[in-house]
């Protein structure tokens, strides 16, 4: 059973714009995966589908089999999301954020707070823990959101862009992070990106997408054979 499985996914906005146009695509479990596109292509749109943040106007979307028009809800517990925009609230402390997600999942603190360590330490914000978010630069408001999203174990991570207008150095440390979850703990990991050198670095398999339309679904060392 695939981590994602999405069949005919079609998205039509309010204004008409029919910004996915029938996808079909398929992310095994374990896998590093990439969805790559210009900016517009409809990466954010499919992501947000999955997460539930877009309704779709058709298709199917299973999550480890769960259909998520059918039980979101459970789905919901597998998924660990990182969207492009910061949606913390500003005013509470690094830390509180970590565990108030955890309290959603309805993960023992017993459990929770060693685990939220460990993410921000690992994630080099352990000295912010006790720090409002507002004042967080830019590349560490990114990371606190990788640690929120990581908390409740999820076996699929989404992220959305995750290191668009981070520095290459952090950028780095950041790839190493994500590599080091997909391999000690077997997460399955998706994400956007429109460096094809980002993608080049983490991913296993890619999709690429143009305008609303999957026009490449193959293995990372096959699509660089082709270049
Ligand atoms: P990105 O390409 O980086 O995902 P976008 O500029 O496409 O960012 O979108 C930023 C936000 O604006 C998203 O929340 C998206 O839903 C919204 N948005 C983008 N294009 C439109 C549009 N034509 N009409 C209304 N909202 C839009
Ligand atoms: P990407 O993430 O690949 O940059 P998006 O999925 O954000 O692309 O957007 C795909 C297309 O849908 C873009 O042309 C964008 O302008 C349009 N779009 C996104 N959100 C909306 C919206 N809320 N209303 C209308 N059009 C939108």
């Amino acid at each position: 059973r695939p981590a994602l499985s999405i069949r005919g996914l079609t998205k039509v906005y309010d204004n008409g714009f029919e910004a996915l146009k029938g996808i079909d695509l398929d992310v095994p479990e374990g896998d590093f995966f990439a969805l790559l596109g210009p900016n517009g292509a409809g990466k954010s749109t499919t992501l947000g589908v999955v997460c539930s943040l877009v309704q779709k106007t058709a298709g199917k979307v299973e999550v480890f089999g769960i259909d998520i028009d059918k039980d979101f809800s459970k789905a919901k517990y597998h998924l660990g999301v990182v969207p492009q925009e910061f949606n913390f609230n500003q005013f509470e402390k690094v830390q509180d954020i970590v565990m108030t997600q955890a309290g959603y999942y309805g993960m023992p603190m017993k459990e929770a707070r060693p685990r939220a360590e460990r993410l921000l330490k690992d994630l080099g914000l352990w000295d912010k823990r006790d720090t409002a978010s507002r004042t967080l630069s830019g590349g560490m408001k990114r990371r606190l959101m990788i640690a929120r999203a990581l908390i409740h174990k999820p076996r699929l991570l989404i992220l959305d862009e995750p290191t668009a207008g981070v520095d290459i150095e952090l950028r780095r440390s950041m790839w190493d992070f994500m590599r080091r979850i997909n391999r000690e703990e077997g997460t399955t990991i998706i994400l956007t990106t429109h460096y094809l050198e980002e993608a080049e670095s983490l991913c296993r398999n890619i999709a690429i997408i143009n305008h609303g339309e999957i026009v490449h679904n193959t293995s990372m060392r096959k699509l660089l054979k082709q270049l």
